[in-house]
């Protein structure tokens, strides 16, 4: 196996544009785990990790952009997670901390799992992937970058850079059921954003469907109830109206992690719990 360690993005691009079918390493963690099953034999990986401009983020006002390599262990606490508080729930829920500080969302992206715990909010947040190839940079947004279970439209000369979102003011927050509290893989995910710059409410599932779903008839039987640019009303009838409108959007399937009867009760119990709590 020859590896090649990269310092620039443009250096990366070259490598991957003189070695098609090149395996792009983050941290490794869902790749390593492929590799120690002999599921995958690759014969030349272009490590990402001594690319330094893949390991930060800006913050503005304007706007956020996330290094692909940036880890999880990073969007917990700091600028960013105050940023992104939605972001930094969905990290602090990822494996362990041995997994947060090598996992990154490039990682993520890359993989592109319906359980992945970044995408839903990348989603949520209307989120662009950058994706840089000899021809340039290409903006996609999060919606048309998965297309597929464990399928997205990056081109095969093209690296993830990073992602770009416009801050929203509001309440945002992720939560997760798993089969056990800690260490696990979604079996249904919500992320919740409530912005009140533009007067809405983005509401995405993981794990409950082929791709990332935005629950958009709920988001829009809710902005038609409420004033969204105000405080969400504390009200059970609504809370409770939302959450079966959301459930029912959720495509769920039974698998060995769940059943798609209680992957539809969870998406419906966590979908009122976020909304419960975004009025307080
Ligand atoms: C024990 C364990 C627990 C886990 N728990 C969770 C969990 O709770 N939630 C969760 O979401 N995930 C979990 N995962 C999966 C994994 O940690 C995440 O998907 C993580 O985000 C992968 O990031 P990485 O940098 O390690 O990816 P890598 O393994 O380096 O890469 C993953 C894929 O993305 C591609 N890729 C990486 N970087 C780029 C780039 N810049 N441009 C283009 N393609 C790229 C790679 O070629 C590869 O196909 C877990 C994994 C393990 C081993």
């Amino acid at each position: 196996m020859s590896v090649h360690m990269p310092t620039t993005v443009d250096e990366a691009v070259a490598l991957l544009a003189d070695n098609p079918g090149a395996r792009l390493l983050s941290g490794g963690t869902d790749t390593m785990v492929e590799v120690n099953f002999n599921h995958l034999k690759p014969e030349t990986v272009i490590g990402l990790r001594r690319v330094e401009s893949l390991r930060d983020y800006r913050v503005s006002s304007e706007r956020i952009e996330i290094g692909a390599g940036v880890p999880y262990s990073r969007m917990e606490t700091g600028p960013l997670a105050d940023a992104l508080p939605a972001l930094a729930a969905a990290a602090r829920t990822v494996g362990s901390p041995q997994i947060r500080a090598a996992g990154t969302l490039g990682g993520n992206l890359g993989t592109c799992s319906p359980a992945g715990d970044g995408l839903p909010v990348l989603a949520a947040l209307d989120a662009d992937v950058n994706l840089r190839s000899p021809r340039g940079l290409r903006s996609v947004p999060f919606a048309e970058f998965m297309v597929g279970v464990k399928r997205n439209s990056r081109l095969a000369d093209e690296i993830i850079e990073s992602v770009s979102i416009v801050p929203t003011r509001g309440y945002q927050d992720y939560a997760k059921v798993g089969v056990r509290n800690a260490m696990v893989i979604s079996v249904a995910s919500v992320c919740f954003v409530h912005d009140r710059n533009t007067a809405s409410v983005r509401i995405a599932l993981g794990a409950v469907g082929p791709t990332i779903i935005r629950a958009r008839e709920a988001e829009s039987w809710l902005t038609g109830q409420v004033d969204a640019a105000a405080t969400l009303p504390n009200d059970e009838n609504i809370a409770s109206e939302f959450a079966r409108r959301v459930a029912a959007e959720a495509r769920p399937i039974d698998d060995h992690r769940s059943t798609s009867a209680y992957r539809r009760h969870a998406i419906q119990t966590l979908a009122r719990r976020l909304y419960i709590r975004s009025t307080k």
